[in-house]
C-alpha cells in the first residue's frame, strides 16, 4: 500500500511519475517489468488510489484534479509501454543470437561411401560358381615364382616369363613375385585338396603396365579350375557360357578362338560378340570394328600341370579359364576409361547403387 497521494497535489502526483517512470526505465526483462507495472498501476497503487478519491472531491475541485491524474497516468503508462517495447526488441535478439547457425563452423557430416563395383563384380561372379556347386577358394598375392610359373608348365627361359612383364621381388633370386595371374591357385588347389576339385578364385593379379584407359598395373581374374573324370572342351564352354549369361544378360553370344597358353593344351581365347554394334559395325568403338570383344583365356590344364600336383592325366582332365573382372565391369556397364576403376573417387562407386 502506497502513501496516500492528493489528486489535487501536482507536485506529488508529479513525484510519484518520476518513479514510476524511473521503475520502468530500471526493469531488466519482461516479467521484472510486469511487476513494476502492477505496483506502479494496479488497483493498490498511488495513482489508483488517487483517481477512486476523485468522487469524493467537492464539485469545483474535480475537474482540476481529473486534469492532473488524466496527465500523470498518461506519462506513467507511455513509460511502461516504451519500456515494454524495448525489452521485447532487446529478448528477440538475444534469442536470434542464440539460434544463430555458423554456417563455417567445421562438420562431423561424412559422405556416405559405396561398395567399390569390382568387388561387388566379384562377389557376384563367386555367386554364379557357388550355385553350381563350385567352391571359392583363395591364394597369396605375393607367390612363389615355383607357383607364378614353373608348376603351370612355364620352362625356365620361357619367354611368357618376360612377355607378362613380372614384378619380381627383391633381392635378386627371392623366388618371389607379385602373382601375374589366379592360375597359381590352380596349382595349390590341386596339391591341397587333390581331385576331383570345382574351383573359382577371384583376386587382385599384377604387371607392370602404366595406368592408361585401358591398362592398370593392379587388376582383377577370376580363374575356374574343374579336375574330373571325363571333362571335355564341351563342359568348359557351357560353363563360360553360363558364365556369360549371368555376367551380361541372356543371348549373349561367344566364341573360341585358338590361342596359346603354357599351362593350357589345347588353349582358347574366348570372345563375346560385340553388344553395340553385333559385328556389322566397322567403325564401332567398343570392339575396334572386329565385330568380338576379348574376355579372357581358357583350355584344358595341360597333362604337365596335373603332373607337377601329383594328378594321373591318363585318369583325370580339366578345364581352367581367367577372365578380366576389369573387362567385364567395362563391358557390362559401359565404363569407358579404366582409371575410373581405379581413382577410388566415391561418386562413381555411387552409381552402383551399393552404398554403405
Ligand atoms: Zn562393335
Amino acid at each position: 500500500m502506497s502513501e496516500p497521494v492528493s489528486p489535487l497535489d501536482l507536485t506529488a502526483l508529479e513525484a510519484v511519475a518520476d518513479a514510476a517512470e524511473a521503475a520502468a526505465a530500471a526493469a531488466t526483462n519482461l516479467p521484472e517489468l510486469a511487476t513494476e507495472r502492477r505496483r506502479w498501476t494496479g488497483d493498490d497503487s498511488a495513482i489508483a488510489h488517487a483517481n477512486r478519491s476523485i468522487k469524493a472531491l467537492p464539485g469545483a475541485d474535480k475537474a482540476q484534479a481529473g486534469r492532473n491524474m488524466g496527465a500523470v497516468k498518461q506519462r506513467v503508462f507511455a513509460a511502461f509501454d516504451q519500456a515494454r517495447t524495448a525489452l521485447e526488441a532487446k529478448a528477440e535478439s538475444e534469442r536470434l543470437a542464440e539460434e544463430t547457425v555458423d554456417v563455417t563452423l567445421p562438420t562431423d557430416r561424412r559422405r556416405p561411401g559405396a561398395r567399390h563395383p569390382l568387388e561387388l563384380l566379384q562377389e557376384r561372379i563367386a555367386d554364379v560358381f557357388t550355385a553350381m556347386g563350385w567352391t571359392i577358394a583363395e591364394g597369396p598375392e605375393l607367390e612363389a615364382e615355383w607357383f607364378n610359373f614353373d608348376a603351370l608348365n612355364f620352362g625356365p627361359d620361357h619367354p611368357a616369363r618376360q612377355m607378362q612383364d613380372t614384378f619380381f621381388v627383391n633381392p635378386p633370386g627371392s623366388g618371389l613375385v607379385m602373382r601375374t595371374h589366379t592360375s597359381p591357385v590352380q596349382a595349390r588347389v590341386l596339391l591341397d585338396q587333390g581331385v576331383p576339385c570345382y574351383v573359382a578364385v577371384p583376386g587382385k593379379v599384377f604387371r607392370t603396365d602404366e595406368l592408361d584407359a585401358t591398362h592398370t598395373p593392379v587388376f582383377h581374374q577370376v580363374e575356374g579350375l574343374a579336375v574330373d573324370k571325363h571333362l571335355t572342351m564341351a563342359h568348359l564352354r557351357g560353363t563360360l557360357d553360363h558364365l556369360a549369361n549371368a555376367m551380361f544378360g541372356a543371348g549373349v553370344t561367344t566364341r573360341l578362338r585358338p590361342s596359346f597358353f603354357p599351362f593350357t593344351e589345347p588353349s582358347a581365347e574366348m570372345d563375346l560378340l560385340c553388344f553395340i554394334c553385333r559385328g556389322k559395325d566397322p567403325q564401332c568403338r567398343t570392339c575396334g570394328g572386329s565385330g568380338w570383344i576379348e574376355w579372357g583365356g581358357c583350355g584344358m590344364v595341360d597333362p604337365n600341370v596335373l603332373m607337377a600336383c601329383g594328378v594321373d592325366p591318363h585318369e583325370y582332365q580339366g578345364f581352367a579359364f581367367g577372365m578380366g573382372i576389369e573387362r567385364t565391369l567395362m563391358f557390362r556397364n559401359g565404363v569407358q576409361d579404366m582409371r575410373d576403376m581405379v581413382e577410388g573417387d566415391v561418386r562413381f562407386s555411387m552409381n552402383y547403387g551399393v552404398g554403405i
